[in-house]
């Protein structure tokens, strides 16, 4: 079955194209992905307690009760963005070095660990928000080298410009578009109809649901979502509470480590951008495992091709039994 589907919200068009997973190279299973294993030696880690001098001055750490510092932000040694010569900045580029310990995936943290990072999101953010110089900011996190890690130790970035991005505002246009004719907001309007549907729905607790969108660009891609609209992070006078959200994040991303063993993945949280004064924006994190290729066709295109459908993968993350974590 090869379907082509579109989302002109988001501007995709992506052929869903199953039959292809039945040449030698099936993708419709989990694929039997060699463990990068932790190659980097944690005795030489810049991230990792002890060589902390290799990297800049942490801008924040939260510490345990001993003093040892378990979450610790930094500003990125070699930023894409950072101060220009005239003495503006160009954007901001930090590194949350998520965990003291040499580890490489997600649900090697507790949920509780978790929550600390996110706690370390709120905290930046909200500090390059109160600057006033900034008008969008964007939270990454790449897991392995085959998703842009170019260190092992589990991190994430947060990139912080001075103007929204052109595809932000493209979203933030086609969402206005919908809004007027529909009167409400084309996120929601999607949560009602997957919680409706559940074909593909991985979770819905907590407030929040996980969904592989109708028009997934990748393979297992999966998007968490709030339930209600409000906003993530500053400035926002209702912070996200990290508890909650920490524990349903943390769920996704375990089974998606879990069903995907060793796979390379991208997360993206998005937030409303500042500058637009969007209290209307719908949050989300994007999460696209990387077991794809992005070849000929789609450079020549822009239409992705995924070989295994959101309905397919929704299913097997829905099955999957999350690890239980000490300390939760
Ligand atoms: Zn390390
Ligand atoms: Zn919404």
């Amino acid at each position: 079955m090869t379907d082509l589907r579109k989302d002109l919200l988001l501007n995709r068009w992506v052929l869903v194209a199953e039959n292809r997973s039945e040449r030698p190279n099936d993708y419709a299973t989990p694929p039997a992905t060699t463990k990068e294993g932790l190659p980097q030696d944690p005795t030489n880690c810049p991230f990792c307690p002890s060589l902390e001098t290799q990297t800049p001055p942490a801008v924040y750490s939260a510490c345990n009760a001993e003093g040892d510092w378990q979450v610790r932000v930094v500003p990125n040694k070699y930023p894409a963005v950072g101060t220009a010569m005239g003495g503006d900045k160009s954007g901001v580029h930090e590194v949350v070095i998520e965990s003291p310990r040499h580890i490489q995936n997600t649900a090697d943290l507790t949920p509780k660990e978790l929550a600390n990072v996110l706690e370390a999101y709120n905290a930046r953010l909200e500090h390059w928000y109160e600057d006033g110089r900034f008008g969008y900011a964007m939270i990454f996190k790449n897991v392995h080298s085959m998703a842009g890690a170019s260190l092992v130790h589990l991190h994430s970035q947060i990139m912080v410009l001075p103007e929204v991005p052109p595809a932000c505002l493209q979203e933030l246009y086609q969402l206005d578009r919908f809004r007027q004719e529909h009167d409400q907001c084309a996120l929601c309007e999607r949560i009602a109809r997957e919680r409706n549907d559940s074909v593909r729905l991985v979770l819905d607790r907590d407030g929040y649901v996980a969904i592989c969108p109708y028009v997934s660009m990748h393979a297992y891609e999966t998007w968490l979502l709030p339930v209600d609209h409000g906003r993530w992070f500053p400035p926002t006078a209702n912070r996200v509470s990290t508890e909650t959200l920490a524990g349903v994040l943390w769920e996704v991303l375990s089974r998606i480590e879990r069903l995907l063993p060793g796979v390379g993945y991208n997360m993206i949280v998005r937030i409303a951008p500042w500058s637009a004064q969007r209290t209307d924006y719908h949050p989300r994190i994007e999460i696209y495992p990387r077991i794809d290729m992005f070849a000929g066709f789609e450079l020549g295109t822009s239409i992705h091709i995924n070989q295994v459908s959101p309905e397919f993968a929704a299913q097997k993350l829905r099955a999957m039994e999350p690890h239980r974590s000490c300390g939760t």
